[in-house]
């Protein structure tokens, strides 16, 4: 290990010391990076006042300890060269080619995570945006090699709430993390530097108890290895008997957990007997358990049944020598070999050449899931159905690096309403990456997204068709309510303005300020609104406004009815007559009449839906026609649904179409809405049937239209 103020790692020694494991490592590979990675950090410092260089040397060391292979290496060298020096992705991609650039990346990607989780207090969380974002195992190898150095020279940073905050985060997430990826020796050391910082009188009084303990009953290591290697040599297993006091934090853990006292404590040391081979390993259980007495319930066979991260071993206790427990692991070497390293070591068996696991990008996280959700401590994270949620999210962030969470299919629009509606609203593209991509392009893990916006622009209703959010998905409809509303104004504007002008008024919107108190309306806005969404008829409003003045002409065939001159003929006199509101008969149109007690006679289109009810009665029916002049006397309302795009302008188009084919809408309202379409009713005061035809050929002449069709019943 190194420390401050002594010699760095020489060039010559890392590659020997990948050499030692892998004769075959690309030396110089190995060697460019070492010197790329020194150049570029120049003259830069730690703080402990070593140069910088020094840091990413010694986590390349940690990487050889691990036996990783020689692109993990260079990782290691080079991964602080794109965060915090004048390197860019592109050089390094172009210096060590793809793999590299794309391993480097990783880690500088994790690294910007650390900012996020100064924010984010949910470990949890945490620990599977790390899985997430580390498409490469060797990414996250990298970065708890980086940990653990920073770790190790956490002292020499001044302040003490960033040094507590590092060792919290360490103590959170990295340990557990190395943990559940076996490699048991760096979760402990992890572990061990985080507790000094976090609890330094707790592992103190442990430190001085383990003292004592040895003064008062000396070495017991030695006098325990002492005693097994000669008793299992004598029954011809030739063994390694190594035996540990375990780090400060692993016995204070065990004390809380178990609340007993450190004189109860049984596992202090742990011992390990490493042979040649299977066989072997049973021969020396078979020795211990004959010459000393078995701790009942301690004795696990993970070599006949392996742990799912392939960890063998046998686990025993003993009353041993000194009449004490002694915990004891057998194992052969290849065992202890994955025991030490985990992941490391199962990532090198595996795929020694690809350097990835086989399938998809989240193949290697299923079996490294798999290994690790079944450890010994199953407290910990990533349950079955916890990872199921986990896989349906991504995590993307900001070009300033804070990091929004988002489910799995969202998109830039998605992105860009998570980080603020306005920023939604006005959203015309987005560079993903750094590069332009369609606004429907779905995003994925580790995606820096950077929205472009134009004041210019409006949510388009099309959007709903690729959002992923709820609050996207409310925010694109809002907006387009909104604009409906301003839409449904103006309308009501048109259609008050010619109202007023029909009465021999003039329209202005200081004139209307009467009729909105008069309905109870907030604003002005409001009564136009609800005049042009036909919730309120002009009529009413123009009434209000100028009351008590007699109108001879109502605009509407269902408000009443001209006393100058019938148009329709064969109706009974003395008997009233309605334009029947449901079909809207015109002139023109074939009719009927139904004569309805206390009613009079309403007058139906023949084909109106609502006959049905009086097919049993035909001594109610009544056959009519229409008079000749009925078209020109006349104005009579036709009533049609229209199927309108759901596009912002489309209801403005949809007016001009009717007022263009010499129609007047009368009224107007929606029935249904979906994220495709807009229903609407609108009423047309129309001269005949023939003419209300013609408009309706229009309106479908219209891209926005997709149906028109007369209400008949
Ligand atoms: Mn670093």
């Amino acid at each position: 290990m190194l420390q401050a103020g002594l010699a760095m790692m020489r060039q010559y020694e890392l590659v020997e010391r990948v050499k030692s494991y892998d004769p075959d490592a690309d030396e110089a590979l190995l060697n460019r990076a070492y010197v790329f990675s020194m150049k570029a950090h120049g003259t830069q410092t730690r703080a402990s006042g070593d140069p910088y260089f020094s840091h990413p040397l010694e986590v390349a060391g940690i990487l050889t300890d691990l036996k990783l292979d020689t692109a993990s290496i260079v990782t290691g060298l080079l991964h602080d060269t794109i965060e915090d020096t004048a390197t860019s992705y592109e050089d390094i991609e172009r210096s060590f080619g793809p793999e590299i650039a794309q391993l480097v990346d990783g880690v500088t990607k994790l690294g910007k995570l650390e900012l996020v989780s100064e924010r984010t207090k949910d470990a949890e969380n945490f620990r599977k945006l790390l899985l997430a974002m580390s498409n490469d195992i060797r990414v996250l190898l990298v970065k708890l090699a980086d940990r653990l150095h920073n770790m190790r020279t956490l002292s020499f940073i001044p302040r003490p709430e960033k040094r507590r905050r590092i060792a919290e985060e360490t103590m959170e997430i990295y340990a557990p993390l190395a943990g559940r990826m076996g490699m048991q020796d760096v979760r402990e050391e992890l572990e061990d530097l985080a507790f000094s910082e976090l609890n330094p009188d707790a592992r103190e009084s442990i430190i001085k108890r383990l003292e004592f303990l040895r003064a008062e009953s000396g070495d017991r290591v030695t006098k325990v290895t002492d005693t097994i290697k000669p008793t299992l040599a004598n029954e011809g297993v030739e063994a390694w008997v190594t035996g540990r006091l375990k780090r400060p934090f692993s016995i204070w853990k065990k004390m809380e957990e178990k609340s007993i006292s450190f004189e109860q404590l049984s596992d202090i040391f742990a011992f390990r007997i490493v042979v040649e081979d299977v066989l072997d390993c049973y021969r020396a259980l078979g020795v211990l358990h004959t010459q000393w007495s078995t701790v009942p319930g301690r004795f696990k066979d993970y070599i006949s049944t392996p742990k799912p991260n392939n960890y063998r071993s046998i686990h025993t206790t003993i009353i041993g020598p000194e009449k004490s427990r002694v915990e004891i692991q057998i194992r052969t070497k290849e065992m202890d070999e994955v025991a030490e390293r985990g992941v490391a070591a199962h990532w090198a068996y595996k795929d020694k050449t690809r350097g990835t696991l086989p399938g998809s990008p989240y193949a290697w996280l299923r079996s490294l899931v798999d290994m690790i959700e079944q450890g010994d401590a199953p407290e910990e994270f990533l349950e079955h159905t916890k990872l199921e949620l986990f896989q349906d999210q991504v995590f993307c962030f900001t070009p300033k690096g804070a990091l929004i969470t988002l489910p799995r299919g969202a998109t830039p629009i998605d992105f860009a309403y998570a980080v603020h509606t306005e920023l939604g609203n006005t959203c015309v593209g987005a560079k993903v990456n750094g590069r332009h991509a369609p606004l429907r392009t779905v995003l994925r893990n580790g995606d820096e997204v950077q929205i472009l916006t134009s004041k210019a622009q409006v949510p388009s209703a099309a959007w709903e068709g690729f959002v992923a959010t709820g609050k996207a998905r409310a925010a694109i409809r809002r907006f387009i309510r909104n604009a409906q509303r301003g839409e449904h104004i103006r309308l009501g504007r048109s259609i008050l303005e010619k109202a007023m002008a029909d009465d021999g008024e003039t329209y202005a919107d200081k004139a209307i300020e009467g009729a909105v108190r008069r309905f109870k309306m907030g604003k002005g806005e409001d009564l136009l609104a609800a005049v042009g969404n036909g919730t309120l008829k002009a009529i009413d409003v123009v009434d209000a406004i100028f009351p008590g003045k007699k109108r001879d002409r109502r605009p509407s065939g269902d408000r009443g009815q001209p006393q100058s001159r019938i148009p329709i003929k064969g109706l009974i006199p003395g008997l009233a007559y309605h334009i029947a509101a449901c079909c809207h008969p015109l002139p023109g149109d074939r009719i009927v009449g139904i004569m309805e007690p206390g009613k009079g006679v309403t007058v139906h289109t023949i084909d109106c839906d609502s006959l049905e009810a009086h097919q049993q009665e035909p001594e109610l029916w009544l056959d009519l026609g229409w008079e000749a002049h009925a078209s020109e006397a006349q104005i009579s309302v036709g009533r049609i649904v229209v199927d309108l795009k759901n596009e912002p302008g489309a209801l403005a188009q949809l007016t001009l179409a009717i007022a263009k084919a010499n129609g007047n809408i009368s009224n107007l309202r929606i029935t249904e809405r979906n994220p495709a379409f807009f229903q609407f009713i609108v009423d047309i005061e129309v001269n005949d049937a023939k003419h209300l035809t013609n408009l309706m050929s229009a309106l479908r002449a219209s891209p926005l239209v997709a149906s028109v069709d007369r209400v008949k019943g």
